[in-house]
């Protein structure tokens, strides 16, 4: 769009510029006589005669006339020093593209990018509990939620029925239109959100009932995430575009889901290992034993040996049975926890051989203290006394406690 410089208007009508109202109006018919269309055949004859008839429709009110004498424009200062102005009339027909110019005037993905960060649909947050075993494989969840999707009543658009969204007029959708100001240093140009749109770059004619416009509303959604083998609590998952929808089919946001390892009966974990405790009886410590237990995957059978002479809180490490890595097909170790336990079922003669065992032991132990006190040898006589004490001695012992009147060993498993 091209305008060629308006004339001044007294140069149009030929007079002073203090000319008086009675000047200006015979300057007037004078010249209208002689560019009328109707006598006058000249081709831009007509242009002229609506030219002389502006500038005499201000030149004859007063008002308009001291605006234009102030401010160059019959409208004043209000309609003269600043006014919206279609970015694409001022860049357009450059040969290249309004982005591209915006961009470079602006800073960078300021213009479109700008309009599309107003409408675009927010990022939503929800939390999803796994149970270990689920975080060790990794599974497939369906998680329910209420966000705005796009209306179904309008299809997004945020037009009822016959009504439409059309492109906005004062900003040709761009959402922006840039301000020039006229000033003592000449024209400065800011950029400003459009007053007609806000911003949205669309007009609505009738506006959807459901979603009053925005081309969204609440709705009840699931999704399926796919939730990664050995994934850890505080991990997200970004599910994209299922977060909140955009205004009238603008880009929707992401649903980033936090994961929730739940805590295990069976196992602790401690980074990608597993802690768990195994259970055996004293003497299975004291000769070492094979435990098989569970593992933290579906039908894995996990072999622990614990070693002789285990003690209480010993730790026996399992490589390779723990969490997997995640993205990777390395695993952390399972660590057993051995916690000895006295056994209560034995039978009478395996507690007399037991017992036995014990006694051995005290006279061994005994028969050193005994050498360490005396430096001369034992005398025959006084190690058999001391056996059969010691024999005496496990004998009560195994009566005493086996005879004990409940017999807790048997009904305290
Ligand atoms: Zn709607
Ligand atoms: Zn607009």
């Amino acid at each position: 769009m091209h305008v060629e410089p308006k004339r001044d208007y007294y140069e149009v009508l030929e007079v002073p510029r203090d000319a008086d109202a009675k000047t200006i109006k015979r300057a007037f018919l004078k010249k209208a006589r002689t560019l009328h269309p109707d006598v006058n055949k000249e081709p831009d004859a007509e242009e002229r005669f609506k030219e002389v008839n502006e500038a005499y429709a201000v030149l004859s009110d007063d008002q308009k006339r001291a605006n234009y004498d102030r401010y160059g424009d019959p409208n004043g200062p209000a309609g003269f020093g600043s006014d919206y102005v279609d970015v694409s009339d001022i860049f357009g027909g450059g040969g290249f593209g309004f982005g591209d110019i915006f961009d470079s005037f602006f800073g960078g993905g300021a213009g479109r990018a700008g309009a599309q960060a107003r409408t675009r649909g927010r990022d939503m947050g929800i939390r999803l509990t796994v149970t270990l075993e689920e975080a060790a494989a990794g599974c497939k969840k369906t998680v329910a939620y209420t966000r705005l999707a796009p209306c179904e009543d309008c299809g997004g658009t945020g037009a009822a029925e016959g009504g439409r969204a059309h492109a906005c007029e004062r900003c040709h959708g761009t959402g922006r239109v840039v301000e020039v100001q006229r000033t003592i240093f000449g024209q400065m140009q800011t950029q400003a959100t459009c007053p007609v749109c806000h911003g949205q770059g669309q007009v609505i004619d009738h506006p959807c009932e459901t979603c009053e416009g925005q081309g969204r509303a609440p709705s009840r959604e699931k999704v399926e995430v796919q939730v990664p083998a050995g994934v850890h609590s505080g991990q997200t998952i970004t599910v994209s575009g299922k977060g909140e929808a955009g205004v009238r089919g603008d880009a929707s946001g992401d649903l980033v889901v936090s994961i929730e390892v739940a805590e295990s009966d069976r196992f602790e974990r401690r980074g990608d290992d597993l802690y768990c405790t195994v259970r055996v009886d004293a003497l299975q410590a004291i000769v070492g034993t094979t435990v098989v237990l569970d593992g933290i995957m579906e039908g894995e059978r996990v072999t622990v040996e614990v070693p002789a002479g285990c003690q209480f809180g010993q730790q026996v490490v399992v490589e390779r049975k723990g969490m997997p890595r995640m993205g990777m097909i390395a695993r952390g170790n399972l660590v057993a926890v051995v916690q000895v336990e006295t056994p209560r079922d034995l039978t009478k003669k395996q507690l007399l051989d037991v017992a036995a065992i014990v006694a051995e032991r005290a006279l061994d132990e005994g028969a050193a203290a005994e050498r360490d006190a005396r430096p001369e040898p034992t005398s025959e006589e006084e190690a058999e006394g001391f056996s059969a004490a010691a024999e005496n001695a496990a004998e009560h012992f195994a009566k005493e406690r086996w005879h004990a009147p409940k017999n807790p060993f048997r009904s305290r498993k």
